[in-house]
């Protein structure tokens, strides 16, 4: 299939690019090199050599994850949410999942994508909360319009396998 390159314009991602109004480039295609971010992170997503990443929980009871991101080790991140349920913490999303009567599956817990870069594991959270249910309070960092991210969700989800509890 030949592709067609008119009328292109192509531009470096970054995540401010978002308030950028696609109705001002009605004429053009716009295409992101996202050399410097996703690219990057979906290649050491792979490999798998970072030590933080995005980690999903998911629930015994619903078809709902819990997805974070820490740049620490997982096993600290899990015994501090366990804290959380331990002291009734209001402000945490598993604590108040559990206060609906469900069972979280820590045991089932692990990373699902892997980077070191604290923006990139925000924007990937970001993405799946908007993309995947789940019980999260918080939206996320990024919002995640029709544009420009809409574009990286699909190519992120893609290589990106959400576990399932095992009840
Ligand atoms: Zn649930």
């Amino acid at each position: 299939m030949k592709r067609e390159f008119n009328n292109v314009i192509m531009i470096p991602y970054a995540p401010s690019l978002q308030k950028i109004k696609i109705k001002n480039f009605k004429k053009y295609q716009i295409a992101f090199r996202y050399s410097n971010t996703i690219k990057n992170s979906l290649s050491q997503f792979r490999t798998g050599t970072d030590k933080g990443g995005v980690y999903c929980i998911p629930c015994n009871d619903c078809n709902k994850k819990y997805f974070g991101e820490t740049g620490r080790d997982l096993k600290k991140r899990i015994y501090e949410h366990k804290g959380d349920i331990r002291r009734g913490n209001e402000k945490s999303s598993i604590f108040n999942h559990v206060s609906e009567g469900h069972k979280v599956d820590f045991d089932s817990t692990q990373f699902i994508f892997r980077s070191n870069s604290y923006v990139n594991r925000r924007i990937v959270e970001s993405i799946l909360i908007k993309k995947s249910p789940n019980f999260n309070i918080s939206e996320g960092q990024y919002q995640i319009g029709e544009f420009p991210l809409e574009v990286i969700s699909h190519r992120l989800l893609s290589h990106i396998k959400i576990p399932e509890s095992n009840k």
